[in-house]
């Protein structure tokens, strides 16, 4: 699933592309992708044709575009979701289902395998119409995000690790990839307790965190199979990886061999050596 960095390298890749263009039309071909307003296609449609994009934002790992009636289209991958900007001539594959057609004669398209990814067509001030955007934690990234805030967000939290980082409500945009490289780089195991942390080891959570995140867009984000930017082009981070699906294969620290396990019902990858 795409995460922060994937997300932000959409938008970024997005911005020049989309940014103060008008839709001018909108084919859905699969309706069950429209999450709101709900079995209403038509107002949907009357709503999102003919307003103005005029920026495009990312909040955990929804995708904000930002419209000049008042409305903002907010767009969640999901699994194998992918957002692509072409020329209406160019060849359309079988997975595209949803198409907004822009008057600068590209559009944007949600190629979705999958058919998990959500459009949500919102009111400006009521982002609890998209899913579970209203109730997400802080930007990890945000320079408002001090590392003492940071460790507050710890109080009265007993979550396994790796099922805490993966907690939207507790920090926005983090996934299983970058979940278990965070942890390794803080040496902590993914099974511990959110209150057996020391000050010290939330701080290293703190800077591992924001450091990995960053690196990641730096990175184009991590690209195993399906996720791919505005342009169609991949990440390299998994370059980057030192847990994450390397099970069976020697911890680059130590040497000890990379364990994989179940954490909350996600596969975990960490080291036994290096993770206390
Ligand atoms: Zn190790």
């Amino acid at each position: 699933m795409p995460e922060l960095p994937e997300v932000e390298t959409v938008v970024k890749g997005l911005r020049p592309l989309v940014e103060e263009k008008i839709v001018t039309g909108v084919e859905i071909r699969e309706e069950k992708m429209i999450a709101f307003p709900k079995e209403n296609i038509p107002a949907f449609k009357e709503e999102l044709i003919g307003s103005k994009i005029e920026a495009v934002n990312r909040r955990g790992k929804y995708i904000i575009f930002e419209l000049n009636n008042n409305k903002n289209m907010v767009i969640h991958l999901r699994m194998t979701g992918k957002l692509l900007v072409k020329e209406v001539k160019e060849f359309r594959d079988k997975h595209t289902h949803v198409i907004f057609s822009l008057n600068d004669g590209q559009e944007i398209r949600f190629n979705n395998i999958r058919k998990f990814g959500r459009v949500y067509l919102i009111d400006k001030n009521h982002p609890e119409q998209a899913g579970g955007l209203a109730d997400l934690g802080p930007e990890p990234l945000s320079d408002q995000l001090t590392v003492d805030d940071f460790k507050k967000l710890f109080e009265n939290r007993r979550a396994l690790m790796k099922s805490l980082l993966l907690n939207q409500h507790f920090v926005a945009g983090i996934g299983n990839i970058y979940a278990d490289e965070i942890l390794f780089r803080s040496g902590i195991r993914p099974d511990r307790t959110a209150d057996t942390l020391t000050e010290s080891e939330k701080e290293k959570i703190y800077h591992n965190m924001r450091e990995i995140l960053q690196k990641g867009i730096i990175y184009g984000g991590t690209s195993f199979s399906d996720y791919v930017n505005a342009f169609g082009e991949k990440g390299s981070f998994q370059e980057e990886l030192r847990v994450h699906q390397r099970q069976g294969e020697e911890c680059y620290s130590c040497g000890t061999i990379i364990e994989k396990i179940k954490v909350s019902g996600r596969s975990t990858y960490f080291c036994p050596q290096c993770q206390k």
